[in-house]
């Protein structure tokens, strides 16, 4: 008998058949594609990816699922379950050189809301072998993603995934499409990586110091929320050089504007 979907792995398994097909759709596969799957779960989604992609690797954490997903792909010569924790796997060691090289891989995941930023912030390391990341993940979290300066959802997560990627919103699922069934609605992510950052940086580490100090101190003024980690007249100097109210606030700032302060 199976196991009871475990919570703390986020084993909310998605069961409604056409958003499987919509979510496949939207991946827009071809048979050169090389796939790499987060949370595999009951395979639901790896059997289309598998019949429409050139290879697919499938990481799953449970050992249970991994050894009921590996029985049944067994004879699936493109498919490579892996038992492994996604947050420590390394793509460069499953894919070829030459489908590094090519960037073209595309990730697909119906992932754990408890991890998806670690998981975006693990697969952001390898950047330049992706192509595109389809991910479901809770409406919320997506809204965060891609929302624009000026409004409350703004803030590091949206600053950070804007760098490398163009993030949007594919389209909504109910919370009804998954058992167990959750206790808010999802969507479907896509994040076009760029080949060149949103912006131009001289210092990244720099630039996400100041980000995330920043958004720390979201109801400050910037000038408050970075006291501290830039001296007052460099602040000012970046303020008159960009005609920038010296009274604004953090999430009323562009990604393009925290790159110029970062650089000045
Ligand atoms: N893809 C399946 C579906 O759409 O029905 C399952 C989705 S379920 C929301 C998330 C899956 O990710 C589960 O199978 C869970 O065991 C797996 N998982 C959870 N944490 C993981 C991790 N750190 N690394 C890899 N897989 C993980």
């Amino acid at each position: 008998m199976r196991p009871k979907p475990k919570k703390s792995l986020g084993q909310n398994f998605l069961i409604d058949k056409n958003i499987q097909r919509k979510i496949v759709a939207a991946c827009g596969l071809h048979l050169s594609d090389n796939v790499l799957e987060i949370g595999p779960g009951r395979g639901e989604l790896t059997r289309p990816i598998a019949q429409n992609a050139k290879k697919v690797i499938a990481v799953e954490i449970d050992k249970f699922l991994f050894s009921e997903l590996k029985q049944e792909f067994k004879d699936y010569k493109n498919t490579k379950i892996v038992n492994c924790d996604i947050l420590k796997f390394d793509p460069t060691k499953f894919f070829s050189k030459t489908d590094l090289i090519n960037s073209n891989i595309k990730v697909v995941g119906n992932i754990p809301y408890y991890i998806s930023s670690p998981i975006i912030e693990h697969l952001f390391k390898f950047n330049k072998y992706i192509d595109t990341v389809f991910m479901t993940v809770q409406k919320e979290f997506a809204r965060r993603i891609t929302a624009l300066p000026g409004s409350k959802d703004y803030g590091s997560l949206t600053c950070f995934v804007r760098y490398y990627t163009e993030p949007k919103i594919l389209f909504l699922i109910k919370k009804n499409s998954f058992f167990p069934i959750p206790k808010v609605d999802s969507c479907l992510l896509r994040l076009k990586i760029l080949r060149h950052p949103g912006v131009a940086i001289n210092d990244e580490k720099l630039f996400f110091k100041i980000i995330r100090a920043a958004f720390n101190k979201r109801r400050k003024t910037l000038r408050n929320s970075l006291e501290g980690i830039i001296p007052q007249e460099k602040l000012n100097n970046f303020f008159d050089t960009f005609n920038i109210d010296c009274n604004i606030r953090p999430e009323d700032l562009s990604l393009q504007n925290f790159a110029d302060l970062a650089n000045k």
